[in-house]
Parts: structure tokens; sequence; C-alpha cells
């Protein structure tokens, strides 16, 4: 664990990612250290794929402490890195590391947490014997996958654009549970009991082309991107009369959370950046 530096020059973190404008993490980790009393800094870092290795290294060599990774660098990150926790092994995913003084990186995965904690602390659900459909087989869906298959859920089908990627993690997963990979026109009802939006599809203002019959009125349907107003996703869910159409804020802000613990070794509170990021939505 990092000695926390609660005078002087401030410690550095951030969050790497192409594109990375977007994010909200400076303003949630700017609450996290404010209610904590922790003196931080949190930056953006626009890096593209390719000088990803090189201007990342480039950060924790000129003193940042702590970075989280964003698309689309999840998976290169578990390459970077050269000590995994056991979920991030896991996922063969990393959305934060931590540099430690003996020059450890060490990558972490919090993205399941996130989801796993706002689903079920913040909105209630239970995911026990449930039917779920992932959409999308990137970094953020391997993170996710490890602790929803632990809910003992009844069948998770993941959906991909590139559908060998989704055949691919599903055996990779096997092992946890009923899990299958296919194409979006393969889908087919009954209806899902929930359904996730793990694609970036929704960040380009762009939809699926899904086939009818998968939602129903008791489908819950959650779009892991966030932004201001409706997603395409869950403009779509609400037109077929689904329970529930959410975005991902309560993962941001949860995965956040434990990304901090990681980091500093304390756990904030997420009420206050899940009510603040509330009216933002
Ligand atoms: P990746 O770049 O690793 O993966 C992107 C995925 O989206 C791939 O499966 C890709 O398919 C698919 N995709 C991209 N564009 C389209 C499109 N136009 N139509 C259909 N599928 C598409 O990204 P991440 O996994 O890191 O992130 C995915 C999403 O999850 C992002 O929106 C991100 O913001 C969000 N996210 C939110 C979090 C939160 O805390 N709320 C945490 C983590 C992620 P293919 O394989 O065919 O290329």
């Amino acid at each position: 664990m990092n000695q926390p530096n609660e005078l002087g020059t401030p410690d550095q973190y951030g969050v790497v990612g192409h594109p990375v404008e977007h994010s909200w993490s400076p303003f949630i980790h700017g609450m996290f250290a404010k209610s904590t009393a922790q003196n931080l800094v949190y930056r953006l870092f626009d890096i593209t794929a390719e000088n990803f290795r090189r201007d990342t290294l480039k950060l924790f060599a000129s003193g940042v402490r702590g970075l989280n990774v964003t698309l689309p660098h999840k998976q290169a990150a578990a390459e970077l890195v050269n000590e995994l926790t056991p979920r991030a092994t896991r996922a063969q995913a990393v959305n934060t590391i931590a540099f430690f003084e003996d020059t450890t990186l060490l990558g972490d995965n919090t993205d399941g947490v996130g989801l796993t904690s706002d689903l079920e602390r913040n909105l209630q659900l239970d995911l026990a014997d449930k039917r779920l459909l992932i959409l999308g087989a990137g970094g953020a869906v391997r993170g996710v996958l490890g602790p929803l298959l632990e809910r003992e859920v009844r069948e998770v089908v993941i959906a991909n654009r590139t559908p060998v990627k989704a055949q691919k993690i599903a055996a990779e997963f096997a092992d946890m549970g009923k899990i299958s990979g296919c194409a979006f026109s393969e889908l087919r009802g009954p209806a899902y009991d929930l359904i996730i939006n793990g694609t970036s599809a929704s960040l380009q203002g762009e939809m699926p082309l899904l086939p009818a019959g998968i939602v129903g009125d008791t489908t819950v349907c959650y779009d892991m991107a966030y932004g201001r107003g409706q997603t395409p996703f869950t403009l779509w869910a609400k037109s077929l009369h689904a329970a529930r159409a959410t975005k991902g804020w309560g993962m941001l802000v949860e995965q956040a959370a434990e990304s901090f613990y990681l980091w500093r070794g304390i756990r904030p509170n997420t009420q206050p950046a899940l009510e603040a990021l509330s009216h933002h939505s």
C-alpha cells in the first residue's frame, strides 16, 4: 500500500483512455479525496493504442502513483503490469493500476464489483437464477463476467459485433457457469431478465441491430455507458417497454471507490457522488 501523503505535494493519479475527455472520474475522485482528506490530484491522459505502453510507463516514471484504464486499453493494461490481482487474472483486463515504491505495477479490475454493487445495492436487483444477455466482448465485459457468474445466475449469453470474440470469452469463463457467445443476429427470445450493454456503440450514438422478442415488460436494461439524457440503448429499451432502462453512473462511482481503496487504503462513501451525478444525468 502506498503511504497516504496528507501534506505537501499532492500525489498524482489519473485515467488513461482514448477518447477520455467524456470521463467523470476526475470529478468523482476529487469528491472522494475531499471527503477522506487525501492530498491528491486526478487528471485525464488521452493516449492512443499505438502509444499506450510507452506513454503509460512514462507517467509512472514521472511520479504518477495510480491510473484508471478505460477504453480501448484494458486488455493491453493486463499485459503492461508485472502483477495481477486474482480478479484481473480472471478477466485478463485491467481498469486500475497501482504503482508501489518497490516498482511493482499491480493491475486490478474493479469494474465487476462496480457493476454488481450498483445492480444489487443501488438498484436492489437479485441476480440469482436470472437469464442475462450481455452485448459486447471488450475489456469492460471481461471485467464483469466473473462477479456476475458468481451470483449463480441461470445463464449468460454474450453477443458481439465480432462473434468470435464473444465465443472466446464464453469459453474462458465456461468453468463458472452456463455461458455462450454469439452474433447479435442469432439472439432469440424468450425475453431476458437483464440486458447489459457493454459495447461502446452508445458513445458513437449507435445501437446494434437486435432481433425482437428479447425484451419483455419485466426486463431490466442497463447501459454501461453514461452521459446526459437518453442513450440509443436506453431509448431502444424504452421503445420495447422494458421494466427499467438505466445508465452506468452507479457502476462508474462504485468501481472508482474500489480503485480509490486500492490506492489509498480508505473506502469512500459513494452516496454523495451518486447524488451529485444524478443531477448531471
Ligand atoms: P472496448 O473498446 O474494449 O470494447 C468495445 C466493445 O464495443 C467491443 O465489443 C466492440 O465490438 C463493441 N462495439 C464498438 N462499437 C460498436 C458498434 N458501433 N456497434 C456494436 N458494437 C460495437 O471498450 P470497453 O469494453 O472498455 O468499454 C465498453 C463500454 O462500457 C464503453 O461505453 C465504456 O464507456 C463503458 N464502460 C462503463 C463503465 C462504467 O463504470 N459505467 C466501466 C467500463 C466501461 P467488436 O469486438 O466487434 O469491436
